[in-house]
């Protein structure tokens, strides 16, 4: 099946594309104390290395704003100059972006919640005052509407104006448009103040699966500005997982997302770049993007009593994971490589054939001999106590071949 994405303009975010026909953008943010410079930088460092192509830093105070120069001059000289950092700012940022202008400038874009700008007349204005520093510093915003922080005068005045209706919608659907209206009127405000139509990005992010489709389905059909998708507060661990990637997948497959964030809450002293790992395999399983070679391994049954295949399918990962940044370097296209280790004779002759390189593992019963198959055809067959190292070589030369420069 073939995903057709949605037409949308494209926006910068220093030197990263997203929207039209770029790849889908992953992205991440901090849970560092931004005014800590050596814990945040370390961490956007660590995200970056992950794979997390722009890193979103909270700016909640002024120690927080007066430490982002220093933090985005570390990243250079660490090298991560193409990384942009992306400002999120709340109740005050019209403030910070006014007071630190060397922030403002060392940032590459603005989240600006709607819901948080500041209430009655100081709405508007407040918002008007970061769209000017936007304007002045050339940067694009993220008009980010969270159903946490849904503007409070908009959705009263739509539920007011539902509870008129002859039929009234739910509270949750009244909730949805307000959310889309909320973002629609604000990126007209901001647009009615000078930005750029394609200076704009949007999001509405909610924490409920099938409500976050909706949202975003109606938005996506009342725009064409590049969407920010996401799950907020997924959760942790497998739960935290399986929902963000049940939530981006749906829409994804529809063609609608730019860029993506999985919200995941890491266990305490977990990493936080578990939130990027997941954000590229739901991209790559949907064949969106390709990121690092994959390994198709059976799930192993009744055939598999030892556990020689389930060591081998762990080894060959970790192998792959390991030799990955030295062999991007050395091999253009790795990523697209494609690994099988099998369980027994049922699938795994048939799998590893699809697979550039696969192995059949002798199941319980079979005879101790591993076919290996290479582009399809049976290449050799191993046995003997040192299959897998056999293996991780025959991977090795493998490589080489295919993916290595001629010079
Ligand atoms: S390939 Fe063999 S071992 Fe693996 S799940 Fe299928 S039957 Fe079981």
């Amino acid at each position: 099946m073939e995903i057709v994405r949605r037409k949308t303009v494209t926006v910068w975010v220093g030197g990263v594309p997203v929207g039209s026909d770029y790849p889908i953008v992953v992205q991440s943010m901090t849970n560092t104390d931004t005014a800590d410079v050596a814990a945040t930088t370390q961490q956007v460092a660590e995200l970056a290395q992950a794979g997390s192509e722009i890193v979103r830093i909270t700016v909640n105070n002024r120690e927080a704003a007066k430490a982002v120069p220093e933090i985005r001059r570390r990243l250079d000289d660490l090298g991560w100059l193409h990384v942009p950092i992306v400002g999120d700012f709340h109740y005050n940022g019209h403030i910070l972006l006014r007071e630190f202008p060397a922030a403002a400038a060392a940032l590459a874009k603005y989240r600006i919640n709607p819901g948080n700008v500041g209430a009655g007349r100081y709405h508007d204005a407040n918002f008007k005052t970061m769209i000017e520093v936007a304007l002045e510093f050339d940067r694009p915003v993220r008009i980010g509407v969270n159903w946490g922080s849904l503007d409070q005068q908009l959705l009263t005045r739509l539920m007011d104006d539902n509870a008129k209706l002859a039929q009234p919608l739910t509270a949750g659907e009244v909730t949805i448009q307000a959310m889309i209206e909320s973002a629609l009127r604000s990126a007209e405000l901001a647009e009615s103040y000078g930005l750029a139509h394609d200076q704009i990005v949007i999001s509405t992010k909610v924490s409920v699966v099938r409500d976050l489709w909706e949202v975003y389905r109606r938005l996506a059909a009342r725009c064409d500005y590049p969407l920010h998708l996401g799950l907020t507060e997924a959760g942790m661990g497998v739960r935290g997982i399986t929902a963000s990637a049940a939530a981006l997948s749906v829409l994804l497959a529809e063609g609608i997302g730019d860029t993506i964030r999985v919200s995941l809450t890491p266990e305490p002293g977990a990493s936080r770049t578990k939130e990027v790992e997941v954000a590229q395999e739901v991209l790559q399983a949907l064949a969106l993007r390709q990121f690092a070679p994959s390994v198709t391994a059976c799930p192993g049954c009744g055939r598999t009593t030892s556990t020689l295949f389930q060591e081998m399918a762990r080894d060959i990962q970790a192998y792959l994971k390991a030799q990955l940044p030295v062999w991007r370097g050395l091999y253009p296209g790795i990523e697209t490589l494609k690994v099988a280790v099998m369980g027994c004779v049922v699938n795994g002759p048939g799998e590893s054939k699809h697979a550039d390189i696969g192995i059949s593992l002798p199941g319980t019963g079979e005879d101790p001999r591993a076919p290996v198959y290479r582009d399809g055809k049976l290449f050799t067959t191993l046995q003997g106590p040192a299959i897998a190292q056999e293996f991780n070589r025959l991977l090795e030369a493998y490589v080489q071949e295919r993916f290595g420069q001629i010079e």
